[in-house]
């Protein structure tokens, strides 16, 4: 179970505002889609929710379950059960996935139940490799490091089956990976939100993974800003007709709309 709660939140990175007044709440029950341009400001929400130390949060409140996460480092919002699927993940170099995965795990536990629960583990990390159709090497192989762009997505799930989070924001899962696995990341996404009533923010730009992944309600983001919510038929017309009539109702203008409008009555 988790409550999340943003209330008018700023942030910019290199002294660039991205982030303008956002406001949101998402209980546990809801799967939100936010949606939004390329550059809108959806990964940076994603990485300021995480707390990720290149971007800075000028104002605004963010609580998961009544708890301010803004005075948390990024580790103490994770064992809170916050989680993020990166859109382009990390690789680290010298640091096997599975000790990767057991470090995760062991911060959450005491050291008695660390020494009890090791083949648990194992178990648990060999059904989940399997339940994503994974290789067995990538166990052991260092985290993402010459992995496809495929096997990295698959292993933030892989990931996320294991430290089980209570809420987990989904950052572009589906880029890269094929029909078959966009269907068997989604099936385990869901799996993990049934058993566990995780909350969950899916950010894609493609219809088939909410298709498999239904949301309850979309949220658009455009220029660091909410322009408008509604219910999954906001994603068919998003589908149909571009984000292009969402700005105009929002009296967004584009910079090169600006400047054709300028050229244009430049030249009359
Ligand atoms: P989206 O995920 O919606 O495509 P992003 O959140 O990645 O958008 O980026 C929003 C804007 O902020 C973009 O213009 C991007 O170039 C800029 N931006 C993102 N991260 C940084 C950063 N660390 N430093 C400087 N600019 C950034
Ligand atoms: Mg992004």
């Amino acid at each position: 179970m988790g409550k999340l709660v943003i209330k008018d939140l700023w942030a910019s990175a290199q002294s660039t505002e991205i982030l303008k007044g956002i406001n949101l709440e998402i209980d546990s029950n809801e799967v939100v889609a936010l949606m939004g341009p390329n550059g809108s400001g959806k990964s940076t929400l994603a990485y300021v929710i995480m707390g990720h130390p290149a971007y800075k949060v000028t104002k605004g409140e963010i609580y998961y379950n009544d708890v301010n996460i803004l005075e948390l480092t990024t580790d103490e919002r994770a064992r809170l059960g916050l989680f993020l699927a990166m859109q382009n993940p990390y690789e680290i170099n010298g640091v096997t996935n599975r000790d990767f995965i057991k470090q995760a795990l062991d911060k959450r536990q005491t050291e008695k139940s660390r020494i009890v629960s090791y083949y648990k583990f194992a178990v648990k990390l060999d059904k989940a490799i399997e339940e994503l159709k994974m290789d067995k090497d990538l166990a052991d192989r260092y985290v993402n490091e010459s992995f496809s762009g495929g096997e990295k997505k698959k292993n933030e799930i892989l990931q996320m089956k294991m430290l089980e989070p209570s809420f987990s924001i989904l950052d572009e899962i589906d880029s890269g990976l094929d029909v078959d696995a966009v269907r068997i990341v989604s099936e385990n996404i869901n799996e993990l939100k049934e058993k566990n009533n995780m909350g969950l923010v899916v950010i894609s730009h493609y219809h088939r993974l909410y298709e498999y992944i239904k949301p309850t309600r979309v949220v658009v983001l455009i220029n660091g800003k909410i322009v408008k919510e509604g219910d999954s038929s906001l994603m068919d017309y998003i589908d149909k007709f571009g984000f292009d009539s969402i700005k105009k109702e929002a009296g967004i203008v584009d910079e090169v709309t600006l400047l054709e409008t300028c050229a244009f009555k430049g030249a009359k």
